[in-house]
């Protein structure tokens, strides 16, 4: 192991880094504009490629240039990845601390490249730098991420931390000031490098899958969501419905649905222009939402008709949310200054006999139509 050539090692890890990198910036724009953060996590590699360059130079330029560029490359491509996976989180860089840290660093490995020639600070300096990066870049997925991908990627950050914090710290019982590390095949060495690209590549590899993942979700939240109101679209609050419907069937857990429908809302849209009976839409859809308890559902059935799914037992609890939703609409234009609007309420209960939801879709139907028939702004029982 420890005769492996280090520096082939290094620039075929980074190679193969940079290509991912590449490929991540190329179909960046393959991705919804709101996905942010590729072209920083794509960068990155590419600035991880620069530094072996820089490295691959040692005995050939001065060792001052060589370390300077080389760690100083490395920081800008760890702080790109971090600016990567700050912005795909909506957390995005505040670029200052972290450019500052990095020039402070250069500085400090110059100060015991020239002035003191050892080793060991610049080896903590650079350590302790990398750490703080790699830290804020664990700390930042520990808060902010979410599912398999973003905790790969943590384990990758975090155990890179751990690898530098125990690479600078050692340094001072291991080396010596003069020490030479990158071409003496030193195992020490050789875990860092592999370490290094390891984490370059986990966090490539996861930042692809966090990407496609969130297009995946924003997909689904389209194909089950209304684009106007945001509430459940009528497909999905049917299978809801269906879901709660075998619930019944097989455990005996009672459900209602409430069906809404706004009271003359053309006349809205004649008096008052089709923006504003969008606006009304949206709100009537908020105020339902807000009105519910946390397992009870909403969704617009069709233009002007809304479906409540609600996990309870009875009529009469169904008949008083009904009721304080038809209050919550009526107050609504009230509370806003929007249009004055009004809702009718068909309610009905899961019965035995029901093969499924439709029939009580039937049900909510008709005693929407008696709420109707009988003056609007009314709640009636199917
Ligand atoms: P009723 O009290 O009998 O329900 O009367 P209504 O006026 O509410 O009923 P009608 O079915 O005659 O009219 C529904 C109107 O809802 C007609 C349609 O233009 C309007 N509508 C449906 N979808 C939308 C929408 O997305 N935005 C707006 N602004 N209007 C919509
Ligand atoms: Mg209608
Ligand atoms: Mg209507």
């Amino acid at each position: 192991m420890t005769s492996l050539d280090l520096r082939s090692f290094n620039f075929l890890a980074a190679l193969q880094c940079a290509v991912m990198g590449a490929v991540l910036l190329g179909i960046r724009h393959n991705f919804p504009s709101n996905i942010r953060g590729l072209r920083y996590w794509g960068l990155a590699p590419l600035l991880g490629l620069g530094a072996t360059g820089f490295y691959a130079l040692l005995g050939y330029a001065p060792a001052l240039l060589v370390g300077l560029g080389g760690n100083g490359l490395l920081m800008a491509c760890s702080v790109a990845l971090l600016a990567g996976t700050r912005e795909f989180l909506g957390q995005p860089l505040r670029w200052w601390p972290w450019v500052s840290l990095v020039l402070v660093c250069l500085v400090g490995l110059f100060v015991f490249f020239v002035i003191w020639p050892d080793y060991r600070p610049r080896m903590l300096i650079f350590g302790l730098g990398m750490a703080a990066i790699c830290g804020a870049h664990t700390h930042v997925l520990a808060r902010h991420g979410h599912g398999f991908a973003a905790r790969l990627m943590l384990v990758a950050m975090a155990w890179q931390t751990l690898v530098l914090l125990a690479r600078a710290l050692s340094t001072y019982w291991v080396d010596a000031p003069d020490t030479q590390r990158f071409d003496a095949g030193s195992v020490i060495h050789m875990v860092f490098v592999a370490t290094f690209s390891f984490t370059i590549l986990t966090v490539l590899v996861s930042a692809q899958l966090m990407a496609s993942e969130r297009v995946r979700l924003e997909f689904e939240h389209l194909a089950s969501h209304d684009e106007l109101t945001g509430a459940l679209n009528r497909r999905a609050i049917l299978r809801l419905a269906e879901q709660a419907h075998v619930c019944w069937l097989n455990m005996g857990h009672a459900y209602a649905l409430l069906l809404l429908d706004l009271d003359h809302f053309k006349h809205i849209n004649d008096n008052h222009g089709h923006q504003a009976g969008d606006l009304t839409l949206v709100r009537v859809a908020s105020t339902l939402e807000q009105g519910l308890r946390p397992l009870d559902r909403v969704g617009r059935y069709g233009g002007e008709e809304f479906v409540v799914l609600l996990t309870t037992s009875d009529l009469a609890s169904a008949h008083r949310m009904a009721e304080r939703l038809r209050v919550r609409v009526e107050s609504l234009s009230a509370d806003t200054n929007a249009p004055a609007c009004t809702v009718s309420i068909g309610v009905a209960l899961v019965q035995a006999g029901d093969a499924s939801c439709d029939a009580v879709v039937g049900r909510a139907d008709r005693a929407l139509y008696q709420a109707k028939a009988a003056g609007r702004n009314q709640v009636s029982l199917g």
